[in-house]
């Protein structure tokens, strides 16, 4: 069962589409493991429709609107929308369909160090990355804290680390406060988001920051 969730703050600026692109096709994602959540979601779209309907600022008069509205019903060439094909995405001896927002977006070719490998979703989003990381059977991610934000979504497979064991869906939102190691026995495939390099806190701080260059 999915124990980790977006914040109630994350999910209504989500639906007021004030998040950035890479925390927008997180929570997107998340929504496709998390009926809860995406209640929630549901829930705060119709209150925000509500209140821009009720909004005597908002941009539309009356007949302004009806206008609108008539001019969208009144084209009839709609142009036929696709179906959406889930695109078959395997790593290690598995297959999966991702999840259509992370799918839609380009991504670089994996590259491997170790046990773990990453693809970056190919997005202009500031200092933050968005990327697709494997971690194979018994690898694990050396023991670091943040020096800014990182989110987890689990995608496929197990991990497990200080703070619990998590499931596919798992929306794991950790910064400068945490310290963990991830490891993992059947191997895993997670979406994450960095904002800043990691920041390692046993070991060698030179052998391991390719691990780090890989993971931001
Ligand atoms: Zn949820």
């Amino acid at each position: 069962m999915i124990k980790h969730h977006p914040s109630e703050q994350l999910l209504s600026q989500y639906s007021l589409g004030e998040l950035p692109a890479t925390l927008s096709i997180a929570i997107s994602a998340h929504l496709e493991f998390c009926t809860c959540c995406k209640s929630k979601v549901e829930a705060l779209e119709a209150t925000q429709a509500d209140t821009e309907f009720e909004d005597t600022t908002s941009p539309f008069d009356n007949d302004d609107f009806a206008d609108m509205l008539s001019m969208i019903t009144e084209k009839n060439d709609v142009d036929a929308v696709a179906p959406y094909e889930s695109e078959v995405f395997s790593y290690q001896d598995k297959e999966l369909s991702l999840p259509r927002a992370i799918a839609a977006i380009d991504r670089s070719n994996f590259v491997q160090l170790g046990k773990l490998s990453r693809s970056r979703l190919k997005l202009d989003d500031g200092e933050m990355r968005a990327s697709l990381l494997q971690i194979e059977p018994n690898g694990e991610i050396p023991h670091h804290t943040h020096t800014g934000f990182e989110l987890t979504l689990l995608l496929d497979g197990e991990f497990a680390d200080e703070n619990g064991h998590y499931v596919p869906g798992d929306f794991i939102w950790l910064d400068a406060r945490h310290h963990h190691q991830p490891t993992t026995t059947q191997g895993c495939l997670c979406f994450t988001v960095v904002n800043s390099a990691l920041h390692f806190n046993k070991g060698l701080s030179k052998l391991l920051n390719p691990i780090g260059n890989l993971i931001y």
